[in-house]
């Protein structure tokens, strides 16, 4: 399900994983909502995204008065609240956004996320780390 012409994404919490992956959309064209409840770093990042709102997406009302049904992809990017992970990712299923994404911290965190019916559950940690053994068997490879 590749971005083309017309797709919204909307990023629930602006946290290093959240920041960057905003950032590399806008930076390509990609309309993008920005939400988190830090004031902080909603000020930072207002003008750098389509649009940056200090908002609670745990709570459904928050999120439909922010249009978010309309987008056509949503990250749930929060990982240290399980249960606000949980509660974002339940309310956009809800809302029928087509492709929902959340990060996962832990194995269970990640298989309650599938099991709501999250789209694509994503591990940065173990994901990278893997990644970064298949770069690692490329490079020594090179001097085998
Ligand atoms: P990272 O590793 O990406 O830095 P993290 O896994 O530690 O992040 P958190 O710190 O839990 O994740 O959350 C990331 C961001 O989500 C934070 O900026 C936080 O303010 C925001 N956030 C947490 N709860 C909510 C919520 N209910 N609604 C919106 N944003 C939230």
């Amino acid at each position: 399900t590749a971005l083309g012409r017309g797709d919204s994404v909307v990023v629930i919490g602006l946290g290093r994983f959240g920041q960057a992956l905003a950032l590399e959309l806008a930076e390509s064209g990609v309309d993008v909502l920005g939400i988190d409840t830090d004031e902080t770093i909603v000020q930072d990042f207002n003008g750098r995204l389509t649009q940056v709102v200090r908002a609670d997406a745990t709570r459904e009302e928050v999120l439909r008065q922010l249009g978010v049904a309309d987008f056509t992809h949503a990250v749930v990017a929060i990982g240290s609240s399980m249960e606000a992970s949980i509660l974002a990712s339940s309310w956009l299923l809800r809302l029928n956004v087509p492709h929902v994404w959340a990060k996962a911290i832990t194995a269970a965190h990640g298989q309650i996320l599938t099991q709501l019916g999250v789209h694509h559950v994503v591990y940065p940690e173990s994901d990278m780390g893997r990644k970064v053994a298949h770069l690692l068997r490329g490079t020594i490879a090179d001097y085998l």
